[in-house]
């Protein structure tokens, strides 16, 4: 079936690249397009440089200019967004954005991702188990499919007039339904969005009329005379509700429509890389559908049997040898021994012959651009890691030692030996005194005493009122703080001058939660710059980058720490700020920690031990943190773990590990916690389904939770399965800058009440404020508290 005239693959290239620019240039054009601070064609013209330049990039870096090994991915926004636009999936209530051909301007573009006025964004979610978020498509049973746009199409010629014969990327059709929100009808303009879809509808019911607008897509690249294109279907990777003979059916029915609708070269060669996770049994479904290319993670996947491998056909190999994901230099001398035993299984000579290619595991979208842009990090640390560009040649490395070709590769192989070697006998990688501690924790070190005891010490000495209110952590981060930090970071603002700044507004942040008659306070988090990243400065074994920057979301971008050795807590951290707050009130003050698995989440880990280990160890500097400041009288702390369903493995049958060293590593930080001590955690969304056992084995007394948008849905469900901790669902949405009314704060609260025993429940928002204005916040915070007033006194 494989067409024998399809084009060769390059030997090298990658799944994608970032593109938000090597100083965030994309971020800084098209926030200041939103600003109104520069005009459609400045932001146009900005961006086809930046695509221009990271072409001539990527081909200094090695890869040729005429083979399509040179991906275009561009993206303004966001990879799905593009498709759902490409696709002409814009839900209804955007509909006044269309021009009358029905198209989208760029403009109306923004809006999806962002929203305008009273009409919702698309929703965001957390793309497969990255931090990257993409917008999800609201795809329902009469969403109607078409070629709206010709981004991808565009993309493509502009590097073709320039001599650059690129790689157009689109998200698979499949990936693309299974990553879509169903909905039902769909009514238009500045309506809510849709309403619930019929019983039963899921987006992958609409892949038959999805794929026509593929193969309209493909025409159009094959007539433009792009060689290849690839259809990413990372979803293949993942075990969803639908069931997986479901999902690999869909798979084989998409690609024999798409390889057969249309032949080669009326349509470029097809290459489908399942990236992100193992999925052995899609590639021979791909093959026999007949993609002409199928693309593998060798990083988070195991190298196919041969048996597999037997069943591609003439299908080109191509494997995803260097982590997308991670910012170390790559073992070249392992991943060359993983592909040498790939290639066995398949005929001889199949890297000569083009048969096996290399790639990056994932795009290189969810790392930084250079290591040669940090100066400022240790030398020693910097000569450990590889960014992107550093990842391309890599890649190109082992495609050279793999076909044979000796003499560039060889150094490379020295070097990546060399680096290795001095990072695993750095002392700081490996700590005698880190790992006795860690050996030593015993199960009585990880377990407290009953709950039922516990809540009724800790009643006793709280003396909280039924419904206590309190906050998730953070207050508003205001410029004055910002600036503050930034001055001290620059010496501009002495160490006195700066804990006087974060005292003042300390002291003002506790002054006004009394005020506002909440419960229980905190010292609203004014010192810390990030979450994790606060953290990671504080403990031994992590270092900063200063240009690390990765997109998170949009123009969102984070800037991961690295983890790169064994992890111990010099000094407290968080201590000084919490006992002081504390000190200048009666009211309880609620500790703030940012928990274990999520500072693993959200910075760049050591790959030569497994995360468990790594988690182990963070946790024990957390808990040496917890103990401390419970011996200064802070009588309720929380250790928030936001990320603890982000890391969900996508496969079913990795899960269980995981929830256990997950689990396990809270509990290593806070069941050193005495009896009376309130441990909280946070958690920052509402679907639980999956692990709501592992939830309740966090063993925490009191459990937060986004549940205000979803109106308490997760109530039920958590009752049914039995948890009976305290737990605070949401009744504020901060995610919007809209303040709710008293009587719709009081109506979410009256409805948890319902589900929740009255001794259980707390009120508090969705999450942290540090993203609001004291406007928004002083009257949702006065209008909650008088809600739990009301419904408290109904009791
Ligand atoms: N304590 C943190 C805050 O309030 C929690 C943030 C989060 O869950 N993402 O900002
Ligand atoms: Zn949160």
């Amino acid at each position: 079936m494989t067409d024998r005239t399809a084009p060769q693959l390059p030997a090298a290239t990658i799944l994608g690249y970032p593109r938000i620019g090597p100083l965030r240039e994309l971020k800084r054009v098209v926030e200041a397009f939103w600003a109104g601070h520069s005009e459609l064609d400045d932001l146009e013209a900005q961006a086809a440089e930046q695509r221009r330049s990271q072409r001539t990039r990527l081909v200094d870096l090695g890869l040729a200019p005429d083979d399509a090994s040179i991906p275009s991915d561009f993206s303004y926004y966001d990879q799905v967004l593009d498709a759902a636009v490409t696709l002409g999936a814009v839900p209804p209530r955007f509909a006044h954005l269309l021009d009358e051909d029905g198209a989208l301007d760029l403009p109306g573009y923004f809006t999806l991702a962002r929203g305008e006025g009273d009409v919702a964004p698309l929703e965001m979610t957390k793309w497969f188990d990255t931090n990257y978020h993409y917008l999800v498509p609201e795809i329902g049973p009469r969403t109607e499919f078409r070629l709206a746009d010709d981004r991808v199409l565009r993309l493509f010629l502009e590097g073709a007039t320039e001599g650059v014969t690129t790689r157009p990327v689109v998200v698979g059709p499949v990936t693309f339904l299974l990553l879509s929100k169903a909905v039902g009808e769909q009514h238009g303009e500045g309506a809510a969005p849709a309403t619930a879809p019929p019983a039963g509808f899921t987006p992958l019911d609409r892949l038959e009329d999805l794929l026509p607008v593929y193969v309209e897509l493909l025409r159009s690249l094959g007539r433009a005379g792009a060689p290849w294109v690839q259809l990413d279907e990372p979803a293949l990777a993942v075990d969803w509700d639908v069931p997986r003979e479901r999902v690999l059916a869909a798979a084989e029915r998409a690609y024999a429509v798409l390889a057969t609708e249309t032949t080669r070269p009326e349509r470029p060669a097809l290459f489908v890389p399942v990236p992100y996770g193992s999925a052995e049994d899609a590639l021979p479904v791909l093959a026999r559908a007949g993609v002409e290319a199928v693309g593998l993670d060798l990083v988070r996947g195991a190298a196919p049997s041969p048996e597999v491998l037997a069943q591609l056909g003439d299908a080109v190999v191509v494997a995803g040898a260097v982590d997308g994901r991670n910012v170390w230099r790559t073992d070249l001398d392992a991943a060359l021994a993983r592909l040498q035993e790939l290639e066995a299984g398949l005929p001889d000579g199949a890297a000569r012959d083009g048969r096996l290619c290399v790639t990056t595991s994932t795009s290189l979208q969810h790392v930084p651009y250079d290591v040669g842009a940090e100066r400022a990090l240790d030398p020693q640390l910097r000569s450990w890691l590889a960014f992107a560009d550093q990842k391309v040649e890599e890649v190109l490395a082992l495609a050279t030692a793999l076909t044979g070709g000796p003499g560039a590769a060889s150094e490379a192989f020295r070097t990546a030996a060399d680096r290795r070697r001095s990072r695993f006998e750095h002392p700081g990688v490996r700590r005698e005194d880190v790992r006795r501690r860690v050996a030593a924790i015993g199960e009585e070190d990880v377990t407290r005493a009953d709950f039922a005891e516990r809540a009724a010490a800790q009643a006793e000495v709280l003396d909280l009122p039924p419904l206590p209110t309190t906050t998730i952590g953070s207050f508003p981060q205001t410029s004055e703080i910002r600036s503050a930090r930034a001055r001290h970071r620059a010496g501009d603002l002495s160490e006195e001058e700066y804990t006087a700044a974060m005292r003042a507004e300390i002291e003002r942040v506790v002054r006004l939660q009394e005020e506002l008659g909440l419960d229980v306070l905190v010292h609203g988090e004014p010192e810390r710059n990030d979450m994790v990243q606060y953290f990671a400065e504080q403990l031994e074994g992590f270092a900063a980058t200063e240009h690390g920057w990765v997109q998170s979301y949009g123009t969102r971008c984070t800037r991961p720490s690295i983890l790169w050795g064994d992890v111990a807590r010099p000094a407290p951290i968080t201590v000084e700020w919490t006992r002081y707050a504390a000190s200048l009130t009666d009211k309880p003050v609620k500790g703030m920690l940012t928990g274990p698995v999520t500072i693993l989440a959200w910075s760049f880990v050591r790959d030569d031990q497994p995360p468990a280990d790594t988690a182990a160890q963070v946790a024990l500097a957390l808990r040496e943190e917890v103990a401390d400041l419970e011996a200064a009288g802070i009588g309720i702390i929380q250790v928030d773990e936001p990320a603890l369903r982000e890391l969900l493995p996508l496969r079913a049958e990795h899960r269980p590990a995981y929830l256990d060293w997950s689990v396990r590593a809270f509990r290593i930080a806070t069941a050193v916690a005495g009896l009376r001590t309130q441990v909280h955690t946070h958690l920052c969304y509402s679907e639980f389904g999956d692990v709501i056992d592992a939830i309740d084995a966090l063993d925490a007394d009191v459990t937060s939770i986004e549940a205000a948008r979803s109106r308490m849905e997760v109530l039920p469900e958590l009752h049914a399965a039995g948890f009976a901790r305290g737990v605070g669902p949401g009744v504020y949405d901060i995610h919007s800058p809209r303040v709710p009314s008293e009587d719709e704060v009081a109506e979410l609260v009256g409805l948890a009440a319902e589900s929740v025993h009255p001794r259980l429940l707390w009120v508090n928002p969705d999450c942290g404020l540090k993203t609001r204005r004291y406007e928004e916040v002083e009257p949702a915070l006065r209008r909650l508290v008088a809600a739990a007033g009301r419904v408290r006194a109904r009791l």
